[in-house]
């Protein structure tokens, strides 16, 4: 099974992953895509490439955070 958000996907195992890490990728910016290490509960940061789009942690965006 793998758990989708805006056109990116993760494993089952990825995810099970980031539950236990204290950095996690984010989500890509939709507007460069852009992405980097957040904390897992990173939510609407604004992204440090373009400063227009928004990242999130992928736990975040997945709601299970
Ligand atoms: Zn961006």
């Amino acid at each position: 099974m793998a758990y989708r958000y805006q056109g990116q996907s993760w494993s089952e195992g990825e995810i099970a992953e980031m539950c236990c890490d204290s950095v996690v990728e984010s989500t890509e910016c939709h507007e460069c895509g852009y992405s980097w290490r957040v904390e897992p509960d990173a939510s609407n940061y604004k992204c440090q490439d373009c400063g227009e789009g928004r990242v999130h942690s992928p736990l975040v965006a997945l709601g299970m955070m």
